[in-house]
């Protein structure tokens, strides 16, 4: 069961929160931040880890925002967010050898999102732990990974997408203390073309949304 007015709801509070600056109190914490629905790895059916997961005692200080360079599917179900999970997980442990799935976030472009790593949304939610992770070499024990079903060389994400990229991004922001300027993509870090040209290109509207979002 979908709630979609506790979706459309976080939606119209964050544009509320965008317009108004720092107005809008969430239901959740304090501050402007709505606290979004993720998905966790129990609900969409992951397997279990391959071998024990890595607790940082940790806060996150970074958040890097990277694109599966999947099929741009027109499925928005919630369904089909449970299936790009499943498979994005299956690659990671089965042809990269990882012990799960590498990030600790994915944003189906239905804009359903998701636990990625196991652990990683208790430790969201602790606000002082993160999970290791396995998304960008150097980067895995500082930053938290959000992947975005589909490829962005030559177009942008969805609306819908987008709009829970910027939700997460400030609920990240939030609990971890992470300044909006450290959003980055995967390509300042390391030698790839994620999250490709287009989202990338909208990187420092992202910065800008969150901030906004978060009254800073
Ligand atoms: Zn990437």
């Amino acid at each position: 069961m979908v709630d979609y007015r506790a979706l459309d709801r976080r939606r119209f509070l964050l544009g509320m929160g965008a317009l108004a600056g720092a107005g809008i109190t969430g239901e959740g914490i304090a501050g402007a931040a709505e606290v979004p629905r993720i998905y966790g790895c129990d609900e969409w059916g992951a397997r279990p880890p391959r071998d024990r997961l890595v607790t940082l005692n940790h806060r996150a200080n970074r958040i890097l925002v990277h694109h599966i360079a999947s099929a741009n599917s027109t499925d928005y179900s919630l369904a089909h967010a449970f299936e790009v999970a499943r498979n994005d997980q299956a690659d990671h442990m089965d042809n990269n050898g990882w012990s799960d799935t590498g990030q600790h976030f994915t944003i189906s472009r239905g804009g359903y999102q998701l636990e990625g790593r196991h652990g990683s949304l208790n430790a969201l939610k602790s606000g002082n732990k993160m999970i290791k992770g396995a998304h960008c070499p150097g980067q895995n024990e500082n930053a938290i990974g959000i992947e975005n079903e589909g490829t962005y060389t030559s177009v942008e994400p969805p609306a819908a997408q987008w709009s829970s990229l910027v939700a997460l991004c400030v609920y990240l922001c939030e609990q971890y203390g992470i300044p909006p300027e450290e959003i980055k993509g995967h390509r300042d870090f390391y030698h790839t073309e994620c999250p490709g040209e287009k989202l990338y290109a909208k990187l420092p509207q992202l910065r800008g949304e969150v901030k906004a979002a978060l009254g800073r």
